[in-house]
């Protein structure tokens, strides 16, 4: 499975946390999140120089 946060794969073992995602456009799904701090989580800032 693929953690949402980071994208990274959650191996087997890992803790993780899994969440129904009733809005999800696909009519519903369930998302999963490493459970503790993800190694690579994305950042929400934009690149210098792109800004919306
Ligand atoms: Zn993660």
């Amino acid at each position: 499975m693929i953690c949402q946060r980071c994208g990274k794969p959650i191996k087997p073992g890992e803790p993780y946390d899994q969440l129904d995602n009733p809005g999800a456009s696909r009519g519903g799904c369930t998302i999963y999140l490493h459970q503790a701090q993800c190694p690579n989580a994305y950042t929400r800032t934009y690149p210098e120089g792109r800004r919306p």
